[in-house]
């Protein structure tokens, strides 16, 4: 196991500054994810950890030891690319193997080895195939066993799930995060997908253009993001974002709704709710009327489109909520203003720690 430790890492390729003076403690043990948008340096800062890219300028210590300048195989990690990365021409056994015998194990320990990761991913049945006779969920049980052979201090994962359906996708994080769990090892996680960092993280690392941007427990960042590209990025459907006027207790978006609000909270705006926060009744006299415009089902619950004058609002309701509204007739929204949040319009900062 071992911390791994970024101190002011900056990566440019050409004079594009892809990774701006990153400062990065990431705990032993834990599993960390790195999320964001496409093209914000996630890979390439899990390629600098890997010792696959150099660094410009600044530190990158593992385990107490600086390992900038060391070789991706002097760096005790193991990495799981999207793309699996086998040898096409070996069996499944010794593509697995293929750590030891590359640092010269003798055949009957890689054997024993081999058996053992492949029965605590359940592919020990698959040990004489080909990567090509393989489904795609069982070439990347593969890869992540030709990575956890050798015990390494560090797991680097690289989207390993984006080449999957659905179902199996769900199916592997489980597994990922049970094999975590079983070894203790430190993992760093990179996903473009803020819903499979939110289910995967104990810790999160939210980056845009180069910068970390909020770094914390997922429930904590999801309940008081740091700023409004924080407050939209994280969530599914995304946080209500609207623009307007704070005054005396009332906010006027830019269309002229205006919702209650924390009467502390003053000057130009982004206010914003998540869609499970607003509710949605049909008797209230004071507060904004909304027509319903969409509602998509999803089982228990459905997102609902409301149109509040130019304004459109999502909103999460319950099935038994839903009934009340499926007519199409004005409803009002009501929400609590604990569930509010409050961003500086000029530098989108977080307002207040409600
Ligand atoms: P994605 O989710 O799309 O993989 P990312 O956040 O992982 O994105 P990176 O792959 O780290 O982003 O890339 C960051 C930026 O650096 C992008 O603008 C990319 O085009 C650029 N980049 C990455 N690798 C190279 C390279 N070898 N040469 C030049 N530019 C590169």
């Amino acid at each position: 196991m071992a911390t791994i430790e970024l101190r002011k890492v900056y990566k440019t390729f050409g004079n594009i500054d892809v990774v701006k003076g990153l400062d990065l403690v990431i705990p032993d043990g834990q599993f960390t994810v790195l999320v964001g948008p496409s093209g914000c340096g996630k890979t390439t800062t899990l390629r600098m950890i890997a010792g696959l890219e150099t660094v410009n300028s600044g530190e990158i210590i593992i385990g107490g030891k600086v390992v900038t300048k060391l070789e991706p195989k002097d760096r005790d990690i193991a990495m799981v690319f999207q793309n699996y990365a086998l040898y096409s021409h070996l069996t499944v056994a010794d593509n697995i193997g293929f750590p030891l015998k590359a640092i010269k194990f003798n055949k009957s320990e890689i054997k024993t080895r081999v058996l053992g990761v492949a029965q605590s991913l359940g592919i020990q049945e698959l040990l004489d195939r080909r990567p090509k006779e393989l489904s795609g969920g069982q070439q990347q049980r593969v890869a992540i066993g030709r990575a956890i052979i050798r015990s390494p201090k560090v797991f680097l994962f690289d989207e390993p799930l984006s080449n999957l359906d659905a179902k199996l996708r769900l199916e592997m994080r489980t597994e990922i995060i049970r094999l975590q769990r079983r070894l203790g090892t430190t993992v760093v996680y990179v996903t473009h997908d803020q819903e499979e960092a939110m289910t995967l993280s104990d810790v999160m690392v939210v980056m845009k253009d180069g910068v970390i941007m909020q770094m914390g427990k997922p429930e904590e960042i999801y309940r008081k993001p740091k700023d409004v590209f924080v407050a939209g990025f994280v969530g599914s459907p995304r946080m209500n974002l609207m623009s307007g006027k704070a005054k005396s207790g009332l906010f006027t978006t830019e269309s002229g709704c205006q919702f209650k609000i924390d009467s502390s909270i003053n000057g130009e705006i982004i206010w914003g709710i998540r869609p499970e926060d607003v509710k949605i009744l049909n008797t209230k006299p004071d507060a904004p009327q909304a027509k319903v415009e969409i509602i998509e089902q999803l089982g228990p619950r459905a997102i609902v489109t409301l149109q509040v004058n130019e304004q459109q609002i999502t909103a999460v309701v319950d099935n038994d909520h839903l009934q009340k509204i499926d007519n199409r007739s004005d409803i009002v929204i009501d929400s609590s203003v604990e569930d509010h949040h409050y961003f500086d319009a000029k530098n989108g900062l977080r307002l207040i720690d409600n």
